[in-house]
């Protein structure tokens, strides 16, 4: 059977920290009602303080919700920081993790990120486990080491658990700024991180989506959901636009 045809493609909308109460209604309304009847899995990582009103406006739609980053701790003394347990309270089911915007300005290193997609697991939430190389480390030929480097750290710690993430390929110089891998480039590197996870498991390896994200927007989002290997896609700035949101899930 062709494992690829077995992966429903996920459609994932990053809001970053964007939104208000007044804007976010009247977009969560338009999702839900845009969604039935698509061939590809929707969620909307929210900042947190909209995961309530994330919750009341997408609570039995085809739509599912989630963080854009969590604590590595349970609870306690860590002012400013949202744990897993309290993401699944607000019924989240997935949460970005390791996104670049967290890795570079907020220092997050491999194992941080690794440790992070750890607890999420242990929450009962779907990391959505972001990896990618910068314009330099691309340029000096460095795209395969360093996004097998930012793999193996997660692989690492997921014990049986591979088969429960979902990854994103988002080279950071295609990242808001409007440039975007051609589909062939996304999809050199998804056969790479492919060929990394089956050699774990190949069960598991064969069943975890792999994102492209990566100023992925209406326009280009066919040529680049359509390559083989390719499962979905993690939209930043489109997500924010209804119609452009929407127009990029049809295509997948
Ligand atoms: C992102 O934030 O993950 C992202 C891919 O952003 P954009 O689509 O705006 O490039």
């Amino acid at each position: 059977m062709n494992q690829t045809t077995m992966r429903r493609p996920l459609i994932a909308g990053n809001w970053k920290m964007n939104g208000s109460v007044a804007a976010n209604a009247l977009l969560l309304d338009c999702i839900r009602a845009g969604a039935s009847g698509l061939a590809a899995d929707l969620v909307v990582c929210v900042p947190a303080p909209y995961l309530a009103q994330a919750q009341a406006a997408l609570s039995g739609s085809a739509v599912a919700w989630g963080g854009q980053d969590l604590s590595l701790h349970e609870s306690g003394a860590f002012t400013g920081e949202v744990s897993g347990a309290m993401l699944r309270d607000f019924g989240c089911h997935f949460v970005i993790v390791g996104h670049s915007e967290r890795r570079s300005l907020h220092g997050e290193t491999d194992a941080i990120v690794a440790d992070k997609a750890r607890q999420a697991l242990a929450c009962g939430l779907t990391p959505i486990v972001c990896v990618g190389e910068t314009l330099e480390e691309r340029e000096a030929g460095q795209t395969e080491p360093v996004v097998s480097r930012q793999l193996r750290a997660v692989l690492a710690v997921l014990g049986q658990q591979l088969g429960k993430i979902v990854i994103a390929y988002e080279p950071v110089w295609a990242i808001g700024t409007g440039k975007t891998a051609t589909p062939e480039m996304a999809q050199q590197v998804h056969a790479h991180l492919r060929a990394l996870l089956v050699g774990v498991d190949s069960d598991a390896g064969s069943g975890v989506r792999l994102l492209y994200g990566g100023s992925v927007k209406p326009d280009n989002a066919h040529d680049l959901l359509e390559m083989d290997g390719i499962d979905g896609g993690l939209i930043g700035g489109a997500s924010l636009k209804v119609e452009d949101f929407l127009a990029i899930a049809k295509s997948a």
